[in-house]
């Protein structure tokens, strides 16, 4: 079915971009309602539809506690740096545009490492003249990779306060692969002052998600909802991270804008968020 791979986007195809199966950042995109995924990712975020219809709705929140999450670390806290690792396809606005327009100067680093995200890297580039974004294609399951990596250090000033960003990733990262260790060598590398910005799927207010996150498993993405006490406690408490107000909640109802829509009811989120200090 060739026209089932026509190109996403603005017509762009690589070799390295596997059209045949789903993958994380596209089925994301097109729950989004965004144009940059292929039939395999359609077809996957229709079979987690089934079992969970109100995954556009988790999705929309996740992405809406993002952005008021890096908002409030620019405005309120002062934060001029960022790392933002598990970028996704570019959604307007992105972390960059919120944060440098309160604080024009900010720098940014995005961290993916699929594909398609990278072939979209020059729209995460645009920085005000005055900062910095660039863009790493590295895994976020190698630390090091990214803590050392010439651009990262270019961009980054470790000896002042970075926001972390890990939103919508984590449950990409079983068990097995041991991701309180990969948090905590992000964490170690953060100097005083710095905050951890993170959401995860849960399974708790709708149980049906677990068969989704299998139907995402048949095409070789794999996930782990956990529930709200083990993110918190995967991310945030075994740390050593001082929770900011209000904790980790439903993303929905983190620090709501009065502008927001009403929240939707929490097995339709089924995500949950929270911001930490590292003291
Ligand atoms: N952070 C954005 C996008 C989340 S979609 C938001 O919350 O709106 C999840 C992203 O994580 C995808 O773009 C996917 O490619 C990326 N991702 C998944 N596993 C990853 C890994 N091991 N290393 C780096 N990025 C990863």
């Amino acid at each position: 079915r060739p026209e089932d791979v026509s190109s996403p986007g603005e017509g762009f195809r690589s070799p390295l971009i596997d059209a045949a199966h789903p993958s994380s950042a596209r089925v994301y995109d097109y729950l989004l309602g965004g144009k940059d995924n292929f039939a395999a990712d359609r077809d996957a975020a229709d079979r987690i539809a089934e079992e969970f219809p109100a995954i556009r709705i988790g999705a929309r929140e996740n992405r809406r506690f993002l952005l008021r999450g890096v908002r409030h670390l620019a405005a309120e806290v002062g934060i001029r740096q960022f790392l933002d690792i598990g970028t996704g396809i570019p959604t307007s606005p992105n972390v960059h545009e919120v944060v440098q327009g309160i604080t024009p100067a900010a720098r940014i680093a995005y961290v993916d490492n699929d594909p398609i995200v990278l072939a979209h890297a020059r729209a995460l580039m645009v920085s005000d003249p005055s900062g910095r974004v660039g863009y790493l294609d590295a895994d976020v399951r190698q630390p090091r990779s990214i803590i050392d990596s010439r651009l990262v250090r270019e961009i980054l000033d470790f000896t002042e306060p970075i926001a972390l960003v890990l939103s919508a990733i984590l449950h990409f990262i079983p068990d097995e692969q041991n991701p309180g260790d990969i948090v905590r060598m992000f964490v170690a590398a953060l100097p005083p002052g710095s905050y951890v910005l993170a959401t995860h799927v849960t399974p708790e207010h709708e149980p049906r998600l677990r068969p989704a996150s299998a139907g995402y498993r048949a095409d070789g993405v794999r996930t782990q909802a956990r529930p709200a006490a083990e993110f918190e406690k995967l991310v945030f408490t075994s740390q050593g991270l001082e929770l900011v107000d209000p904790g980790v909640v439903l993303v929905s109802r983190w620090r709501r804008d009065p502008a927001d829509p009403p929240a939707p009811p929490p097995a339709q989120v089924s995500a949950y968020g929270g911001l930490a200090l590292h003291k």
